[in-house]
């Protein structure tokens, strides 16, 4: 995949691009991340990129023309998503993520100031996207959310193979509590059916802790998640007070 960032700071990106699984997919060859520099596209000697905005009001705009020939000059392809980060954009889930992570490459432009001047919404944004209801000083930190969440579940990139699809969200639920060495830690003990070495016994226990967590912490995901007959009977006991 391919991924290029519009942004006024791409040396935001060199660390978080630089560590872990980020940096694992781009030397592994799965991934080609660049940060490209508005201010390249200012066509202005002081490489100014924003304005005032008409009809007054505090704050400064993103330029339609600069970042209309930012987004020109990496030449996408009529089927290339171009997504502006935005606290107005549908919100990043791992559903998003998982079809963005099918994507071969994905434009996308942080914003700053103010915002961007709405022409370029108009002309050359496919897609806006927020990772959450609330405001962000600029689109970076979001961009970086949005390529750890896409890069890692593309295959290849966990080195555990099929690992994120146990993670929470994966199959709808969350994913139930972890234990490792050593047994015991200041009294609590670890869950004695984990060392048990009973396969199928630990996976019963971890789906049953999935979908006892989800009803605790998040029981609208209950309502779209794929249950069996065993997993119903489970939950109407949690419900009933009479199962644990
Ligand atoms: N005035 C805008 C509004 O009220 O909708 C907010 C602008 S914000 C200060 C500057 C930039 O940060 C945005 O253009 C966007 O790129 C980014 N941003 C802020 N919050 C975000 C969020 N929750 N998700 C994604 N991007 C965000």
């Amino acid at each position: 995949m391919k991924i290029e960032v519009l942004t006024l700071f791409p040396n935001m990106f060199s660390a978080v691009m630089s560590e872990s699984m980020m940096w694992k997919a781009r030397d592994r060859g799965l991934l080609d991340f660049s940060a490209c520099d508005i201010r390249d596209h200012s066509g202005d000697k002081h490489r100014k990129v924003d304005d005032s905005p008409y009809g007054g009001g505090g704050g400064m705009i993103l330029k339609a023309d600069v970042l209309l020939r930012a987004i020109d000059a990496l030449e996408p392809a009529a089927d290339t998503p171009v997504i502006l980060m935005s606290p107005q954009g549908r919100t990043l889930t791992h559903a998003v993520a998982l079809a963005l992570s099918r994507r071969v490459r994905l434009i996308l432009v942080c914003g700053h100031y103010e915002g961007v001047d709405e022409r370029v919404r108009d002309l050359a944004i496919t897609d806006e996207i927020s990772i959450g209801d609330y405001v962000l000083t600029g689109g970076e930190l979001a961009a970086m959310v949005l390529i750890d969440a896409v890069v890692r579940l593309i295959p290849g990139v966990l080195g555990a193979e099929g690992a994120e699809q146990r993670d929470s969200y994966a199959d709808g639920l969350l994913e139930g509590p972890h234990y490792t060495r050593p047994p015991e830690v200041r009294g609590l003990t670890a869950p004695e059916v984990l060392t048990s070495g009973h396969h199928a016994e630990v996976e019963h226990w971890r789906r049953r802790q999935s979908l006892r967590r989800t009803w605790q912490r998040r029981p609208d995901l209950l309502e779209k998640a794929d249950l069996s007959a065993d997993d119903r009977e489970y939950l109407a006991g949690l419900a009933a007070g009479e199962a644990d």
